[in-house]
C-alpha cells in the first residue's frame, strides 16, 4: 500500500518517496511485481530515510 507521510507519497515495498501518488503507485505496482526496483521510476524519488 502507498502510504502518504509528511505530503510525501511512500512505496509501500522499497519504502522510495515520491511527491505524487501516481509515482509511488507505480513504483509499487512494478516493486510487486518484479521484487526489484525500476531504475526509470526511482531515478524520480528519493531513497528511504530511515531503514
Ligand atoms: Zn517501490
Amino acid at each position: 500500500m502507498v502510504r502518504e507521510k509528511n505530503s510525501e507519497f511512500v512505496c509501500g515495498e522499497c519504502g522510495f518517496r515520491y511527491d505524487t501518488r501516481v509515482e509511488a503507485e507505480a513504483c509499487e505496482a512494478w516493486c510487486s511485481e518484479h521484487k526489484s526496483c525500476n531504475l526509470e521510476i526511482t531515478e524520480k524519488g528519493r531513497p528511504p530515510k530511515e531503514q
